[in-house]
């Protein structure tokens, strides 16, 4: 069974760096690697404020806390990556851009290290098929944000190994997640049911069925949700949502995923959600 001594995450965005924060506290050495130096310095305070913030609350030692910051080593050269057991991606979801790195990688790591994707959508039979390891290629993908949501769906291509499953499903435990397992299917199980939410909530806002507010807080009250659609898709982000609603649609061939419309506007107008400090509300 892989010990995962060393992780590495790509994209320190608000997925990655979540990601990271998690491996350092269960243990791992971690690479955190962005193309984007503003990215890595953001990731680094983000980092260093949750591990805090853990801490604060009791529920992480502060020992714990100022070791994991010390395991964490931030980079932009792929490089760096070559002595990793496992490497989870978190770029843009983009299957051309995730293959192109998936490609790179499968040069650069050494021949036993998995690699995982994090994405929300896009087929791990697919990506895999950028490397020559694609019985080493899963999909395991967190939710937002990664060091508080309790699951990891886990998502097996074609071609991936029961070693492989074994090994991610059992990181995924060391970090403190529980485990779905999902067929490698457009928006696999979580996406596949929250998506088209999503986008409803958009139709019914485009429509004028209600106000944004009233949508959100019929959905909260009535559905005991924690947050409304439309708060929750400024939430994970309006360019993320559209992506997965396009790979829905794209490969499941139903006209019932076609994005809204608003929601398309909204995103061509950079409104993409709480990282812009707009999207449907404004955060500023
Ligand atoms: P984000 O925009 O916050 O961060 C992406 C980061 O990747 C950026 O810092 C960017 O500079 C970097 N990046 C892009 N291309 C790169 C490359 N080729 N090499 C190195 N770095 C690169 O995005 P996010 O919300 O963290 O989402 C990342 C992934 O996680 C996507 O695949 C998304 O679908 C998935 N995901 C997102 C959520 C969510 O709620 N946002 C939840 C689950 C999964």
């Amino acid at each position: 069974m892989a010990e995962f001594k060393v992780v590495a995450v790509i994209g320190a965005g608000q997925m990655g760096s979540g990601i990271a924060q998690l491996a350092a506290v269960a243990g791992s050495d971690v690479w955190l690697l962005d193309k984007d130096a503003g990215a890595l310095h953001g990731a680094k305070g983000s980092i260093s404020n949750s591990v805090q913030r853990f801490v604060n609350k009791g529920q992480l030692s502060k020992e714990v806390g100022i070791k994991a910051l010390e395991r964490l080593k931030y980079t932009s050269n792929l490089e760096d990556l070559r002595y990793a057991d496992i490497v989870i991606e978190a770029i843009v979801e983009s299957e051309d851009v995730k293959k192109k790195l998936f490609a790179e990688l499968d040069k650069i790591v050494k021949g036993s290290a998995i690699l995982a994707s994090n994405t929300s959508s896009i087929s791990i039979t697919r990506l895999a098929t950028a490397t020559k390891r694609p019985q080493q290629v899963i999909g395991m993908h967190f939710m937002n944000p990664p060091p508080i949501m309790k699951l990891v769906e886990i998502i097996r291509g074609a071609d991936t190994s029961d070693e492989t499953f074994t090994a991610t499903k059992t990181l995924a435990e060391r970090f403190g997640k529980t485990v779905v397992c999902s067929r490698d299917y457009a928006g696999f199980i979580v996406n596949r049911i929250l998506m088209p939410m999503i986008n409803e909530a958009f139709h019914a806002l485009y429509t004028g069925v209600a106000t944004k507010e009233d949508i959100d807080a019929g959905m909260k009250l009535g559905t005991n949700q924690p947050m409304g659609p439309l708060e929750l898709a400024d939430f994970i982000g309006l360019d993320v949502c559209l992506s997965i609603l396009k790979v829905l649609h794209s490969g499941l061939g139903d006209v019932k995923y076609a994005p809204c419309p608003l929601l398309v506007q909204y995103v061509d107008a950079g409104r993409l959600g709480r990282k812009r400090g707009i999207g449907v509300y404004s955060y500023v």
